[in-house]
């Protein structure tokens, strides 16, 4: 049977058959990809404990015919931490979330990985509302879908500084604002942050201060974007919609 390795994150799971379970790895090498981890929904499994949700691992795959098949997991960090905190845990599935929706399978993105690992690992020690807004930005980036900054994307004109259209794609002057029922007024903190955020670097996030309020915002202003973009709601958001409240 042939088998190949791969450095993955695994970004959800669901139950298939009686005992197995099919995984949405996001990997260094190929991209997003899915395969099937078997009879590790029994108790008696030496695979079961490492496949948690957001575990960073290196796996051995084997060819399968419609999935392919883990064979071996070697954990590189659990990020058990990350499962143990409910409000940390929903910005974690918020980045796998937009990963899901954003970026198709097997795609390799090495870059977009890199900034998953920095993401899981900032959402453990920072305000994950920035780290996953930090996230979302550096990824609409990644994937060519840079939100506009100074000029607005439908018309050309002069950006206003915190009018925001998810549909237009960004920044966007008065006028056009009004051909998006989405767009929202950010306030001068969270629009400021968003500008900082697109392009800073992993240490510059850990640096940035903001209010809650401001952060909420610029989560949301995230969410909608990635929304517009994938043209689906997702489902991570209203999760944590719902533990904010
Ligand atoms: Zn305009």
């Amino acid at each position: 049977m042939a088998v190949y390795k791969a450095e993955g994150v695994v970004l959800g799971r669901h139950g298939l058959g009686e005992a197995d379970r099919v995984l949405d790895l996001f990997t260094r090498e190929f991209g997003r990809l899915r395969a099937k981890a078997k009879a590790v929904r029994r108790t008696t499994s030496r695979l079961a404990g490492k496949l948690e949700p957001f575990t960073h691992a290196r796996f051995l795959l084997a060819r399968g015919r419609v999935l392919d098949v883990v064979a071996q997991v070697e954990v590189v960090d659990g990020h058990a931490d990350l499962r143990e905190d409910l409000h940390r845990l929903g910005y974690a599935w918020l980045l796998a979330d937009l990963l899901l929706q954003l970026v198709p399978e097997a795609e390799p993105h090495p870059e977009v990985f890199g900034l998953l690992l920095d993401g899981l690992e900032l959402l453990g020690r920072y305000e994950p509302g920035l780290v996953a807004s930090w996230f979302g930005l550096r990824l609409f980036d990644e994937l060519g879908y840079r939100p506009s900054q100074d000029r607005c994307p439908s018309c050309g004109a002069q950006a206003r500084a915190d009018l925001w259209s998810p549909l237009l794609g960004g920044f966007c002057c008065a006028r056009c604002a009004e051909g998006d029922p989405r767009h929202v007024r950010l306030g001068g903190e969270a629009a400021g942050a968003a500008r900082f955020l697109a392009r800073a670097s992993a240490e510059e996030v850990a640096r940035l201060r903001v209010s809650g309020r401001a952060a909420a915002r610029l989560v949301a202003a995230v969410v909608s974007y990635a929304e517009a973009r994938a043209d689906r709601p997702l489902r991570a958001a209203r999760v944590l919609q719902a533990l904010e409240r």
